[in-house]
């Protein structure tokens, strides 16, 4: 639990080749202040990627990290040959612990890429990312092979290959260095022809004692200028493709994280390994000074958390802290971060060495002002303190989620991640409480590193990341004894011992994912055992067991979901929850969701797998007016819907996948930008008279595709069959296939969905049309226009 850790590392750039095929005078490998490259091996031996994939692997695990990324870098890392490079993928693969992705990576100039390369990246699940400066003109300015010749051609050519269906998952983006003598308009529009999934626009790495070009009469802020005209045109184009230095300002005024290392204050998770084994800081350092990103450690002498102690490493973790003075009172800090450390270096004597603003600083100031300008105020989320979360999907999950489903593994990476989320969430609520009940905390971070599954079950718990959201918007009504709860429940889960005083209100102590014990208000303490705990009570009397424990069905498959029936804090769903449920009305849930649970599994495989990896608890609602069906997520308590008892099981496995879809993507949107967060339109959805907030469309449509494909199952079950139950299901299919249909076009005609959630809208598209397709009797078509006109009056 603790915060003091190093930051583990989730980024690897591993150097499989050292030389390049090609001769860039911008290169900063080769033509900037550091020259190491001259003394390594060219090819990455056997002993170096051997050791290095299992110091990888021991990181993984010793942090628990949801993921890795892995970026195959040179040089020219295609220069390393087929053969080393799957030798390299499938050792980093096999030393991963279980529940650990990888996302690999490659970044290449883009020469060698052939449809050999494409097939093995393709079998290996090798992203490629190609370095490309715009335009034939703008390319050829820089990346030239040495004699002169052009590389442009084999560049496209290595788009195209990318661009074909079979590989076009494997295309990550280009890599576009910054000429301001380069036409912005050229560039920009050579680059949107090639449909790359996302550009990563990157300034020339420069120092104060190299400063980057500036022509005569290009302006105070010729960069800042170049990368607006840019953005105008991208913002103009709908944001066709991802670009993380435009998306990452957006973010920071929100208060969300930065998706580039070159803005904004988290702390940086990267670390290069050279291809002799040594561990070095951030490629762009070699433009300081020769020698600058070296940490003189190595894979053989060095774990990686020996290097994340390195103070190289812990300055790019320090967050504002570890700026310069005009830094830190800059009034655009949070957003800049003071730009790439590299370029705030200034060598000269009292120069300062990385003790200064970015040598951008001028363009940085000028692009965020202008970004700023043209999308207008916002409002910071109560989030905004929370650490950043490490990057948790790959590519193919976040399209296996854009289509609607998500696997077993796709939704427990978004456990994980929400887990880890959850930690980070409940660190920083206890540093904005003043640090209260530091026993309790003290407790929870001892047990942390001595018995993690204990703390791992508690703060899975839906409502632990509810209290903490809770306390960091400043509502604190509940205290700190949420807090010690958990800690009190990790602290039985665990037996060692340890004991936590816990605040008790209203005669019941609450300890999460375990139930309650009737005790006197005060101060309980909570000791756990090895045979079980014991609770003294502040009138002194002595508890051993739980009067009233949480309760979990188990259900086809061997798989457990809690009756949530006891949480305080469990009215985090907008709803008035059911008190503790009689045994008559707790044998009809089980009942209840047992049946459904058989449903799912026979009719909605696709989403029932994913149900059963991330549906931790069900908490019963009060019935809704007349009957009216009644359900909810909740936005900060991942795992939990809340749902009325239905009249029917089929209803009840309805709303459990239409809730678990939001479940999904609320996750999904704490790890990405879908659209842009400034956007304060309201939108129609199909079904409602009332319009919503784009969120509330995305979210309403993601829900229905699940609803949809429910009413399309049972209209296969019922197929040819006479009967109301038949027609309703008919009717319900023609009605939600275009409702939802409508939706998504509405969602993309916004204008507003980022890169990745156009290909959100594009997979909820694809998995929609075939259903559009389906014939239907006329009859349940009118059925649903009337429906449809009766919504429209209402
Ligand atoms: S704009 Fe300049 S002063 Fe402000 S944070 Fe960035 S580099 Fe520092």
């Amino acid at each position: 639990m603790t915060t003091r850790i190093p930051l583990p590392f989730s980024q690897f750039v591993v150097k499989v080749h050292s030389r390049c095929d090609l001769a860039c005078d911008h290169c900063y490998v080769y033509e900037h202040a550091d020259t190491s490259w001259r003394t390594r091996p060219k090819v990455i031996g056997d002993e170096v990627l051997a050791k290095a994939a299992e110091r990888i692997g021991a990181h993984a695990a010793t942090h628990r990290l949801p993921a890795v990324r892995v970026v195959l870098h040179g040089g020219e890392p295609l220069l390393a040959g087929p053969d080393r490079l799957r030798l390299v993928a499938e050792a980093l693969r096999a030393a991963l612990p279980p529940g650990c992705a990888l996302d690999l990576r490659i970044h290449t100039n883009g020469v060698l890429l052939g449809r050999a390369f494409c097939e093995l990246f393709a079998e290996l699940d090798i992203k490629v990312g190609i370095s490309l400066d715009g335009d034939k003109a703008a390319n050829d300015r820089h990346r030239r092979f040495a004699d002169g010749r052009s590389s442009h051609p084999q560049v496209l050519r290595a788009v195209a290959l990318l661009r074909e269906p079979a590989y076009r998952r494997l295309f990550a983006g280009l890599l576009c260095t910054i000429d301001v003598e380069n036409d912005p308009v050229a560039v920009y529009r050579a680059l949107a022809e090639l449909q790359p999934p996302a550009v990563d626009f990157l300034l020339p790495h420069a120092t104060w004692d190299d400063p980057p070009k500036r022509p005569s009469g290009a302006g105070a802020s010729p960069y800042a200028d170049w990368l607006l005209t840019v953005h105008d045109l991208w913002e103009a184009d709908g944001r066709p493709f991802a670009v993380r230095t435009f998306e990452s300002v957006h973010r920071t005024r929100r208060g969300f994280t930065s998706l580039t290392e070159s803005l904004g204050l988290e702390p940086s998770d990267l670390v290069v390994l050279e291809t002799d084994g040594t561990f070095e800081q951030v490629d762009s350092l070699k433009t300081a000074f020769d020698g600058a990103p070296a940490t003189g450690f190595d894979v053989f002498a060095h774990s990686l958390d020996d290097v994340a102690r390195h103070p190289g490493i812990a300055a790019r973790q320090s967050g504002l802290a570890g700026l310069s003075a005009t830094c830190r009172s800059c009034p655009v800090v949070r957003t800049c971060g003071g730009g790439l450390y590299a370029h705030r270096y200034r060598g000269d004597d009292g120069g300062g060495g990385f003790d200064n603003p970015s040598v951008y600083c001028g363009d940085l100031m000028t692009l965020i002002n202008g970004i700023a300008a043209r999308s207008g105020p916002v409002a910071v989320p109560a989030q905004a303190a929370a650490p950043v979360v490490p990057a948790a999907l790959t590519p193919a999950q976040v399209d296996e989620l854009a289509r609607g489903y998500g696997s077993a593994d796709t939704v427990a990476a978004l456990t994980r991640s929400q887990l880890a989320l959850t930690r980070a969430m409940l660190a920083a609520a206890w540093d904005a409480s003043g640090q209260g009940r530091a026993e309790a905390w003290s407790v929870l971070s001892a047990l942390d590193g001595a018995a993690p599954a204990a703390v791992d079950a508690v703060l899975a718990h839906p409502y632990a990341r509810a209290w903490a959201a809770r306390c960091l918007a400043g509502d604190l009504g509940t205290g700190l004894g949420p807090l010690a709860a958990l800690a009190a429940a990790a602290a039985v889960r665990a037996g060692r011992g340890d004991a936590v005083a816990v605040p008790v209100r209203g005669g019941w102590l609450h300890l999460p994912t375990l139930g309650r014990i009737a005790v006197p208000d005060g101060e309980a303490v909570v000791t756990g055992a090895a045979d079980g705990f014991t609770v003294r009570a502040s009138d002194g009397t002595v508890h051993t067991a739980l009067d009233e424990p949480l309760r979990r069905i188990r259900l086809a498959g061997g798989w457990t979901v809690a009756l949530e029936d006891l949480d305080p804090l469990r009215d985090s769903h907008d709803h008035a929850v059911s008190d503790r449920l009689s045994d008559t009305e707790l044998l009809d849930w089980a009942g209840a969701l047992r049946e459904a649970w058989e449903l799912l599994g026979r009719d909605l495989p696709r989403y029932a797998e994913g149900i059963r990896a991330g549906l931790a608890t069900v908490t019963p609602l009060r019935p809704g007016p007349a009957g009216r069906d009644v359900s909810s997520a909740a936005r900060q308590a991942f795992g939990a819907v809340g749902i009325a008892q239905p009249a029917t099981a089929p209803t009840l496995a309805l709303l459990l996948t239409h809730e678990f879809q939001h479940v999904k993507l609320g996750a999904v949107l704490d790890l990405m930008d879908l659209y842009d967060r400034n956007d304060d339109t309201l939108y129609f959805a199909p079904w409602r008279p009332d319009p919503r907030p784009l969120e509330g469309l995305l979210q309403g449509t993601y829900a229905h595709l699940a609803v949809t494909e429910y009413w399309g199952t049972r209209t296969l079950a019922y197929d040819g069959l006479p009967g109301e139950a038949a027609d309703r299901a008919r009717r319900e299919f023609a009605l939600w296939r275009r409702y939802t249909a409508e939706a998504i076009e509405r969602l993309a005609e916004s204008g507003s969905l980022t890169g990745t959630g156009v290909r959100f809208a594009d997979g909820m598209r694809a998995t929609v049309a075939p259903w559009l397709a389906v014939p239907l009797p006329a009859a349940a078509e009118q059925a649903a226009a009337r429906a449809r006109q009766e919504r429209a009056m209402v």
